[in-house]
């Protein structure tokens, strides 16, 4: 492998779209991802009857620049997230819940016509010719003499002029052995940058129709009395797929998928009727898998260090950079900043 190589560590939408942006620079990069699929924290799911799912990442705004950006030239189709009719605020399981209208929002919040996982896909279309590797884990990175190596699990090892660490800063800090070591500046601020979502719980369901918007209802509910905790309407930009995504509180990630179906299902009876006990489909994710949070016991506040200059420093004699989502300073988190960390490092190589 060339020195002039750029090794891509993390196959989700940042890495992908670094390597898209190297690519059109003509540098030639080398992406190894640890799991056996590409996307990372965006995963659409295919339900039987051919409603896209989502289990992470689902909205974006206007002000996502950088992701509108990016959508745009790919040629994908955002729209606006359904919102129509009476929306449920469950407070106390033993009263009814309140019905209230959301008024039109003049900033609506968009979904990815097809799924989110579209862009993931569209991105790797564009990169056929890129070396791009599944369940290739990196355990360490090391300075070599042209530049940087990158030891997977296997034991293996790949040189190039440079890396670039697409994963979670937290992530990285307990699964990656840097050599030489980082300044202590950096590697004390790496476990303490939170990890947007890690932990939540996102559960969809796909109906054969949609029950709730011919009762007058917008599939909207939050609530603090049910394990469902926020739910949206979920059908297809085409409105020929049906169904409900959402989150469902923290404590369901302590019962089986069972029970929490079951909990979920008991939930939407009571309030939308019969019709809501039998869904083609009943997906939900708990996001603490290694890939994402890896035990790290340290405790952090929503976007706690998110965007620290420190994540935009190049480390290793300018071998070594940092582009996940949370290094950006826009919209750190979300899938916009994860496209403006891999425009800031493209830009800089
Ligand atoms: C449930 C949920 C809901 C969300 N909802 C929204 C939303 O509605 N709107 C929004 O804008 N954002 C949302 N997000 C956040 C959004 O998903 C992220 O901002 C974005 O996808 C992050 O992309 P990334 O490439 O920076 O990181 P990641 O997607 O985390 O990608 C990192 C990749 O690196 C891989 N990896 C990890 N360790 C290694 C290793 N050692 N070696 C090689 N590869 C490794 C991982 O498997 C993963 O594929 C949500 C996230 C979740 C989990």
């Amino acid at each position: 492998m060339s020195t002039n190589n750029v090794i891509i560590v993390g196959g989700g939408l940042s890495g992908l779209t670094l390597a898209y942006l190297l690519q059109k620079k003509n540098i030639s990069t080398t992406l190894l991802e640890a799991s056996n699929r590409l996307g990372g924290r965006i995963e659409t799911v295919q339900a039987p009857l051919g409603t896209p799912l989502e289990m992470g990442a689902t909205w974006f705004a206007d002000q996502h620049f950088y992701l509108m950006t990016l959508v745009r030239e790919l040629g994908l189709q955002p729209f606006p997230q359904y919102a129509e009719g009476i929306a449920l605020f469950q407070t106390k399981s033993f009263e009814p819940p309140q019905q209230f209208y959301v008024p039109e929002s003049e900033q609506p919040s968009y979904r990815l016509a097809g799924g989110t996982q579209m862009v993931i896909d569209t991105l790797a279309e564009k990169l056929a010719g890129t070396d791009i590797r599944l369940e290739a884990k990196v355990t360490a990175i090391q300075a070599a003499a042209n530049g940087i190596e990158a030891v997977l699990a296997d034991g293996s090892a790949l040189q190039a002029g440079r890396a670039v660490v697409c994963i979670p800063p937290q992530l990285a800090a307990t699964s990656i052995q840097f050599s030489p070591t980082l300044p202590d500046s950096i590697l004390q601020l790496l476990p303490a940058v939170q990890t947007w979502m890690a932990g939540s719980v996102k559960f969809a369901i796909e109906y054969a129709t949609p029950f709730w918007r011919n009762k007058g209802f917008s599939g909207m509910l939050y609530s603090h009395a049910g394990i469902i905790m926020e739910m949206y309407d979920h059908c297809s930009k085409e409105e020929d797929r049906y169904g409900f995504t959402g989150f469902l509180n923290g404590g369901a990630a302590q019962y089986s998928q069972e029970v929490r179906r079951e909990y979920a299902l008991r939930q939407l009876g009571d309030l939308l009727r019969e019709e809501a006990l039998h869904p083609s489909a009943y997906h939900d994710k708990l996001w603490t898998g290694a890939f994402i949070a890896d035990d790290n016991p340290v405790i952090l506040r929503p976007h706690q260090n998110n965007g620290h200059p420190l994540l935009q420093q190049a480390y290793m004699n300018g071998a070594l950079h940092f582009a996940t989502t949370e290094t950006a300073t826009a919209h750190p988190g979300y899938m916009d900043g994860a496209v403006e960390a891999a425009m800031r490092v493209a830009a800089c190589i």
